[in-house]
This record gives C-alpha cells, sequence and structure tokens, in this order.
C-alpha cells in the first residue's frame, strides 16, 4: 500500500488540510496525520481501518504501477473507446457583430458560410461514422462567426440528425455557442430537440460590454439583449451558460456584471453555469478550460477579487478537475471528434480552423493521395498525444485531469505538438481547490466534503 501519485495536497491554512485525488475527482478534509502520511512525512503512519478509508476513496492504491495501468488504460478507452460522434461546426464565419479582438475576421473570410448542400454532405459523414463504429449518440456544436446568422441551415442539420437518431433510437445532443444577441423564442424552438445548453458571452460590466460588443454599424447596448436571450433559453428549460471575458481594461468592475445578471434572475438559476475567460492570448488557449489560466495573465488578487464577488452573489466560481475521461481537457483527442468548417474540411483544434495547413480530413471530396497522408498524421499527431509518453506527466499529481495539456498551446510555445503544455495546471489547481473548498465553508456547506 502507497500513497496515490495523483494526490494534490492543499494547506488552506493551520488548521486546514485538503487532499484531493485526480484519478477518482474526490476531495476530501484530512486531519494533520493522514496529511502527513499522504505526503509521505518520514515517520508518518495510520491505523490499518484509516489506511483501508483512504484505499477505497482511491487517495491509498495497492501499488503505483497499477495505479499507472489504470489511468493508462482510461487515456486509451477515452481516445478509442467512447461511441459517441462529436461534431462542432462552423455554420458561418459571418457574424453580426464587430468586437475588435475577434480572431475569426481576421483570418478567414467573413462570407463564407455552410450551404444546404454541405449540410448534407455532413450529416452523411456522421451517419458514416456511427456506423463504423457502432456509435451511441451524436453530439453536435453549432459554432461560428454567430450561428444564428445562418439559422436556416442550423435548422436542417438540427431537423435531419433529429429524424436520423430517432430511426437508430440514439442520442443527439446539441451546444449553441453564440453572442446571444439573435436568440428569439421562434429560434429556439426550431433548434429546441436536443439542445443542453447556449454559451453565451459578456464582456464584463454592461458599460465596458455595450463600449466593445458593437455591430457593424455601431450599434451598441447589446448587454441588456443578451440577457434578454438567457431568459428565453431559461423559460424554454435550456442551459445557459455564461462566457464572461475579462479585459485588463474592466476586470474592477467585475461586480456591476453580477449584479445585473442577478438582477434579472440570470444568474443564481439551476441551469445557469458561468465561467471566466481571458482574451489577452485567445489563440492560444481553448474556452473548454480556460477558466484554469488566468492566473498566468492576471494577478492572484484579480482571482481574489473574483472570488469575494461571486460568493457574495452565492456563487461558486470554481469547480472541482475531474479525470479528462470524464470531462475531457481537450475532447479532440478522441477519434470520433472534429470541427468542421463551411468548405466541408475537418480540423482537429479549434484553434486551427480554417488553416490550409492543419486540414485533417474532408466531409466532401476526398482529398488527393498525398493530402490525405498528411491529413491523416495531423488527425493522428492529436489523437495520439498522450501524457503516458512524456516522464513528466507519468511523474505529475494532475496527470489524470490534466493529459499533458494542450497540444495546440505546446505547439506555441515548444514548436512541437509532441510534448507537453503545463502551463493550465500546474500552480492553478490547487488555488481552485481551496478556493471551491473556502466557498463551500463560507456558504456554510463544508461538511458536504468528507473528513478523513
Ligand atoms: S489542442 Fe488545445 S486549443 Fe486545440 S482544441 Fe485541444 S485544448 Fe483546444
Ligand atoms: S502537462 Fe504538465 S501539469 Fe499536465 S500532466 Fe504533464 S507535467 Fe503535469
Amino acid at each position: 500500500m502507497e500513497p496515490s501519485k495523483f494526490n494534490s495536497l492543499i494547506e488552506v491554512d493551520d488548521q486546514t488540510w485538503l487532499a484531493f485525488n485526480h484519478t477518482q475527482g474526490r476531495l476530501i478534509r484530512t486531519s494533520e496525520p493522514v496529511f502527513r502520511y499522504l505526503r509521505q512525512d518520514p515517520g508518518a503512519q495510520l491505523d490499518e481501518q484509516t489506511v483501508a478509508r483512504l484505499r477505497s476513496r482511491g487517495f491509498v492504491v495497492e501499488s503505483r504501477s497499477k495505479e499507472l495501468d489504470y489511468v493508462a488504460h482510461h487515456l486509451s478507452n477515452f481516445r478509442f473507446g467512447r461511441p459517441v460522434v462529436n461534431v462542432s461546426v462552423v455554420l458561418t464565419y459571418a457574424c453580426n457583430m464587430r468586437c475588435p479582438y475577434c480572431y475569426e475576421t481576421a483570418s478567414h473570410p467573413p462570407q463564407t458560410t455552410l450551404t444546404p448542400e454541405m449540410a448534407r454532405h455532413l450529416v452523411a459523414d456522421i451517419k458514416r461514422r456511427v456506423d463504423e463504429v457502432g456509435a451511441r449518440g451524436v453530439a453536435l456544436t453549432l459554432y461560428g462567426g454567430e450561428p444564428f446568422v445562418n439559422l436556416k441551415v442550423a435548422r436542417q442539420l438540427v431537423e435531419d440528425l433529429r429524424v436520423y437518431t430517432t430511426a437508430q433510437r440514439i442520442e443527439l445532443e446539441t451546444i449553441i455557442i453564440s453572442n446571444g444577441t439573435l436568440i428569439t423564442e421562434e429560434a429556439i424552438a426550431d433548434l429546441r430537440y436536443g439542445l443542453k445548453f447556449v454559451q453565451l458571452t459578456l464582456e464584463g460590466s454592461p458599460q465596458y460590454h455595450d463600449q466593445v460588443r458593437v455591430g457593424p454599424d455601431n450599434t451598441k447596448g447589446t448587454f441588456y439583449r443578451i440577457l434578454e436571450s438567457a431568459k428565453m433559453l431559461l423559460k424554454a428549460g435550456i442551459g445557459v451558460q455564461w462566457r464572461i471575458q475579462i479585459s485588463p481594461a474592466d476586470w474592477r468592475s467585475i461586480g456591476d456584471c453580477f449584479e445585473a445578471l442577478n438582477a434579472a434572475g440570470v444568474l443564481r438559476h439551476p441551469n445557469v453555469r458561468l465561467y471566466f475567460f481571458p482574451i489577452l492570448d485567445i489563440q492560444s488557449v481553448c474556452s473548454a478550460k480556460s477558466f484554469a489560466c488566468y492566473e498566468e495573465y492576471f494577478s492572484p488578487d484579480m482571482l481574489e477579487h473574483f472570488w469575494k464577488i461571486a460568493t457574495a452573489y452565492q456563487t461558486n466560481l470554481f469547480r472541482l478537475p475531474k479525470p479528462v475521461w470524464e470531462s475531457p481537457y481537450c475532447s479532440f483527442v478522441n477519434m470520433n471528434t472534429w470541427v468542421v468548417d463551411p468548405s466541408g474540411r475537418k480540423f482537429k483544434c479549434v484553434a486551427e480552423i480554417g488553416h490550409d495547413d492543419a486540414v485533417c480530413g474532408t466531409i466532401g471530396e476526398p482529398l488527393p493521395g498525398p493530402e490525405r497522408t498528411r491529413a491523416r498524421s495531423r488527425e493522428l499527431r492529436v489523437i495520439n498525444r498522450t501524457a503516458m509518453d512524456y516522464a513528466e506527466c507519468r511523474d505529475c499529481e494532475y496527470m489524470p485531469s490534466c493529459d499533458s495539456g494542450c497540444g495546440f498551446r505546446a505547439a506555441a510555445i515548444k514548436g512541437t505538438w509532441d510534448t507537453n503544455s503545463c502551463e493550465m495546471h500546474k500552480g492553478v489547481v490547487p488555488h481552485q481547490i481551496a478556493y471551491y473548498y473556502k466557498y463551500l465553508q463560507q456558504a456554510g456547506e463544508s461538511s458536504r466534503i468528507e473528513v478523513v
């Protein structure tokens, strides 16, 4: 018996010791002797009963080599064994807004829009893949540009997949990533089937948002329009995920944003989630886990500031990490996941959408021979990239919830996908866990965390 390699041990203060196991995604509060034992302090010992309790919760394992085999199995199964075909589709690069920092219009032709014919190819491609791998479901993300600009094709895609998945008796789950300014009750009704949540973006305080989120004719005042969209979605039983973009110019006014959301009834609602997104380096940060990286860009007092404001509105900003096989860090490492651009080209990374030298396949005309080989190797570069291949990762407590980090970021920083990228985990995760716990304490809910 020995302590798991994948425990994060956090001394919150001289009375509070936390242990988080990344393989199980489980948090416990410990006594000091248990903490010392898990930390492997010289001479630290526990009675058999306590060790057995820790073992049944994953904090102690029979042997670390067996534990590593267990993690390796799950990392592999996550890549090759999850039978859901998962497609994000750029319905259009066009957008009704002109946010100054947006990278999409800078690197793509803004008028490129998915046609009804290409949408039929996409559905055919999804069906082929479902048959090939015996998938039990389809996950579709409607993405842009602004997806509601191409509502007609969005409707067609959802309807075709509804008919298909119903006939096959498999699940369809959809997500929409939207700026929230074109949502209407009719549009929600059209896209309702399988719709789990819509992600809506705010720029922080209403005042700052309305300066930044402007339309082509410099129209202002979109903040409250977006809140109206959120109300419509919640009324229809659809979740809302707020992505609040943090700008160094405005972060101190974030309380105004919380106040406005709260007053509109779109903050403390069981169907509402919220995260912050740093915009300083948007092309190198996947929104999937952007939450974890603001310490890199922003000072710890910013973290403390957000935490205090969110706590005042009874909102726990922090979630506990989960192993990637339960909550993917990069979902594109799965072999059945890709993002498709309006010309029908497939990519394996959201930061690479539309880049000619990153194409991993097509949904229509097959690529010619040599290009097909290159595309396949780009695809495998993402799928086969695993923490198991990097000694530093195999030795790292975060490995089950990090899995070597973001490949795109690794390439941007170190010049190759074939290496690990620690920035979003190291130094940040213990803060996340401690803040999560401190929130529960403040809210009088800390008894939810087991004490060992
Ligand atoms: S490689 Fe990185 S940027 Fe690309 S999809 Fe994965 S997590 Fe996101
Ligand atoms: S990338 Fe870094 S933080 Fe992530 S598992 Fe590897 S060593 Fe750990």
